[in-house]
């Protein structure tokens, strides 16, 4: 069993602090921000047009984006590189958008961010495949969510899905099994990081931005009217607008500018922790597929799917496990459900063919039962704007599971056009 280091809290513990403060501040009650923390009252390291916290894939994409548009930006990363966190942790594939609810931001950002993805990866070189997927009906009784699926496809916009009976299944995949399918030409996979790099290496080239890494932002308290004042753990930065781009520590990071949101008045959503699990093939086994294949999506994801990734390396899952903090366990006994999963779709899997690989985690802003009716809960991503919270010139990236790397440049855009 492979163990990396859990966060030192509980997320949704912080979560629940947050509401509780967040409640109380509804009362139109103006703090008056302390000596030190008024403009001109404290010494900055630096100051800078933009803080986006967190250099993901999304935070990276957003940092490009406003530097390319005139601004500077400091980039603060907890970790000692760029892109360690969920960015590290997924199925790198470039969705085409048929899984969202129409008019969705998931559907906007997805259908429209992987065609700037694909651009910018061409214009880049940065490595992408445009591989292709099969999504397997096992049964008769699922025809009527493929043909959902078919439909929800059309108003966002995808319109090159084929559908494929059980015969022509086989014919795309030899070792697929099923009552009928979906062709989706479109769908790809690309190289994450060599992505990221290239974000990174846009971001720091106008000599606009900076990006402090291993530096964790700790506090970010008001400083007179429309000025922050973000701490991190080596440097103090005042800047005028802020992008909370910490995936699943964004919830964390609003509880770290409490000060900035005692007049909120809309809480961010309720969080939730969803592991999945991937597995590689056994050592010298060669690919089972050509192309992605997919089942069905079930309540939470995409279901356990196979994947090649650019380099041709393959991998099943991720399966769903709900869990109550940030831990990212390998457990070994969830593989013999990988087996049943797997086998809907490819009855012949071998015994002994998989291994456990590494698992991520999404941020869910739903619970386990899908219960709509909780305030706040979605299955759609959230940006909260000083609409939601009367901090002028703070967004906040809430829910980024996937489809969030496909969308990273299309939220990078809605993010200019937000702070601008
Ligand atoms: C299992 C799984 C499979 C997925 N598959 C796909 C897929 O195939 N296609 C797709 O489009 N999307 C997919 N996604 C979604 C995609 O991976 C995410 O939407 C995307 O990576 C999120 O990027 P991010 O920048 O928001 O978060 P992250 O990559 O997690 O970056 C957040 C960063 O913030 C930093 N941070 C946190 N707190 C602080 C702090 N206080 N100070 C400074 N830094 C901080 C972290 O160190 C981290 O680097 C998948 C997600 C999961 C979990």
């Amino acid at each position: 069993m492979r163990t990396s280091a859990a966060a030192p809290r509980d997320a949704r513990t912080c979560t629940r602090t947050f509401v509780h403060r967040a409640s109380n501040a509804r009362r139109p009650r103006a703090r008056a921000p302390s000596a030190s923390t008024t403009r001109g009252g404290f010494q900055a390291d630096e100051r800078v047009d933009v803080v986006v916290v967190g250099a993901g894939v999304i935070g990276l994409a957003c940092a490009r984006e406003l530097s390319r548009r005139g601004m500077r930006v400091f980039v603060a990363d907890r970790a000692p590189a760029v892109g360690l966190g969920t960015s590290a942790r997924n199925s790198e594939v470039l969705h085409a958008g048929m899984h969202y609810a129409p008019g969705s931001l998931k559907a906007d950002f997805c259908v429209r961010g992987r065609r700037m993805i694909v651009d910018y990866c061409e214009k880049k070189d940065v490595r992408w495949d445009n591989i292709g997927k099969i999504i397997v009906a096992s049964e008769e009784s699922q025809m009527d969510d493929l043909e959902a699926m078919i439909e929800r496809a059309m108003r966002n916009d995808v319109d090159d899905l084929e559908l494929l009976s059980a015969e022509s299944l086989r014919e795309y995949e030899k070792n697929v099994r099923g009552f009928a399918g979906v062709w989706s030409p479109s769908t790809s996979v690309v190289d994450t990081r060599e992505l990221m790099e290239s974000f990174r290496r846009d971001c720091v080239r106008d000599g606009r931005t900076s990006i402090s890494l291993g530096d964790e932002v700790v506090e970010i308290t008001p400083a007179g009217r429309a000025m922050y004042r973000v701490k991190t753990k080596s440097k103090v930065i005042a800047a005028p607008r802020i992008v909370n781009a910490a995936g699943l520590h964004a919830h964390r990071v609003c509880e770290r500018m409490a000060e900035v949101y005692d007049q909120v008045a809309t809480p961010p959503p309720p969080l939730y922790f969803a592991r999945g699990l991937y597995c590689t093939l056994k050592k010298g086994s060669g690919a089972p597929f050509q192309r992605l294949v997919y089942p069905l999506p079930r309540h939470g994801g995409l279901g356990v799917h196979f994947t090649k990734d650019v380099f041709g390396n393959c991998k099943f899952g991720p399966d769903i496990e709900w869990i109550d903090e940030i831990d990212y366990t390998i457990k070994p006994e969830r593989v013999s459900a990988f087996y049943d999963a797997i086998r809907e779709y490819w009855p012949e899997l071998p015994d002994g063919f998989i291994r456990t690989a590494y698992t991520g985690i999404r941020p869910k802003l739903i619970n386990e039962t899908g219960d709509e009716d909780e305030p706040g809960a979605t299955t759609d991503f959230v940006i909260q704007t000083e609409v939601d919270h009367r901090a002028s010139g703070v967004v906040h990236l809430f829910g980024f599971e996937s489809p969030g790397l496909t969308s990273a440049m299309c939220v990078a855009e809605r993010v200019c056009e937000l702070l601008e």
